[in-house]
């Protein structure tokens, strides 16, 4: 009997999986796993934990939900815990699967794990295939090879839209046969070397982790609100669940599919009506794909402190003591401050927030960038290699940005954008 394995990482979801589906399509038993990988619960080099314990809250309920839904439909969730490529090769000898599929990776420490795999199961002949399953247009889809994707926004976008069509989302599976898998025990906070939280009652929204919390999120945006036909006057707010769609945390985890997204939204136009504003979500998705095309491109430039373009930084000697004053949100500038409280309190901070205190700690601060972008790194409950390194480095100066001096005016971003004080009151007090 043919057996593989679905490793499952930052795609946690049956909906328009492409590598599940060919698994399913191609072998008789599957053995889905997922793998808490002990370099995901380290101290980088920046002093941050590389998974803080937000995120690894909304993980949990994630992978609670996706073994709920495999046990739906004749399967269930097998947990490890370790190295992957050690704890994968022990799976492969135990249940002689053939084959592992996997979704495919960008940035150079996830390739760097997906190399290991593959390396240390081939002599046990066992194969392994990847699948690009967290884009919204798919990098064969492209017109142009990901080394010629223009480094401009604008330029990528436009050829992109004109060009490229967007696939269509794969089935949900109906059955998948497994064998016996024993039943799923999620490790707790302090397993992982993590303290308990409590989210802030003040969250700007409710991030349950997981598939079907994902589904409700998206009706609710939709259908039930409709107020995607608002977002484009909305999306720069920064109080509530309400003014921006909220889906960046399941998208993360890939418990949301982009092409998931747009072809909802398709529907909902045909219902009730396209504007500026349901352009505008696919507008911002498509930033999110072109990070990830970046990280492709340039690798490992894209956390180097020059960044991509080897640009010179204003950056001054570190000093730890301005960079804690930064976190918690002590740096006596009422409108960083009260963004950075809500990161550290919720795990959530809106982008007109992130623009705000990044541009802050690069151009008024002068401090390295990339101690800003591990914060985030560790606290953000949507963190994304791609999106977080990639706005860091634009925002630095030495990312994608075609303007080298962009500066955000704190005072006149708070004037403009809580002209009424009612975000740092709420946060400040
Ligand atoms: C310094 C900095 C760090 C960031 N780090 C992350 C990160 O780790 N993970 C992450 O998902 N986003 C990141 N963003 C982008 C953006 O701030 C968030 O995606 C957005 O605030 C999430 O809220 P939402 O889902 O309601 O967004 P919406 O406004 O509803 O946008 C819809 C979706 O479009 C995508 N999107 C929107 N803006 C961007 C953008 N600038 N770059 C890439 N994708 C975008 C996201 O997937 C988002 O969910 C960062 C931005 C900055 C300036």
């Amino acid at each position: 009997m043919k057996t593989a394995i679905v490793w499952f990482k930052t795609d946690l979801r049956l909906h328009d999986n492409e590598t599940l589906i060919r698994a399913i399509e191609n072998c008789e038993q599957i053995i889905p796993v997922y793998c808490f990988d002990e370099a995901h619960y380290k101290t980088t080099r920046f002093g941050f934990k590389k998974t803080g314990a937000i995120r690894t809250q909304f993980l949990l309920q994630s992978l609670k939900d996706l073994d709920e839904n495999l046990r739906k439909i004749g399967s269930r969730l097998l947990l490890v815990k370790g190295n992957p490529a050690e704890e994968l090769r022990k799976l492969v000898i135990e249940y002689k699967a053939t084959k592992i599929y996997a979704k495919k990776e960008v940035a150079i420490e996830e390739l760097t794990t997906q190399k290991e795999v593959e390396e240390r199961v081939w002599p046990l002949n066992c194969s392994f295939e990847v699948f690009s399953t967290s884009t919204l247009y798919h990098a064969q889809n492209l017109p142009f090879s990901i080394k010629d994707i223009p480094d401009t926004f604008t330029n990528f976008r436009r050829k992109v839209e004109k060009e490229s069509e967007i696939r269509n989302v794969f089935p949900t599976p109906k059955s998948i046969k497994s064998p016996a898998i024993k039943s799923l025990a999620l490790p707790s906070l302090s397993e992982l070397n993590l303290n308990d939280i409590k989210i802030d009652s003040r969250a700007a929204c409710d991030f349950t982790g997981g598939e079907s919390n994902a589904q409700k999120r998206l009706n609710y945006y939709f259908d039930e609100s409709k107020l995607v036909s608002n977002y484009k006057e909305t999306r720069n707010q920064l109080i509530g669940g309400d003014y921006s769609s909220k889906f960046s945390a399941w998208l993360a985890l890939g418990c949301l599919s982009p092409r998931q997204i747009y072809h909802s939204l398709k529907l909902y136009e045909e219902k009730n009506g396209a504007n500026d504003s349901t352009y505008w979500l696919v507008f911002e998705l498509l930033w999110r794909d072109y990070f990830r095309f970046m990280m492709k491109k340039h690798k490992e430039k894209f956390f180097f402190k020059n960044g991509i373009k080897n640009n010179e930084t204003k950056i001054v000697a570190h000093n730890q003591e301005v960079l804690v004053k930064w976190i918690n949100g002590e740096t006596g500038v009422d409108f960083v401050d009260a963004n950075m409280k809500e990161l550290k309190l919720t795990g959530f901070m809106s982008n007109r927030g992130r623009q705000n205190v990044a541009s802050y700690l690069c151009n008024d601060l002068n401090l390295d960038w990339r101690y800003g972008a591990a914060y985030f790194e560790e606290q953000l409950i949507d963190y994304d290699v791609c999106s977080n390194w990639g706005n860091w480095a634009y925002i630095a100066g030495v990312g994608n940005d075609p303007r080298k001096d962009r500066y955000f005016n704190i005072e006149k971003q708070a004037n403009q954008y809580d002209a009424d004080k009612k975000y740092r009151l709420l946060w400040n007090t």
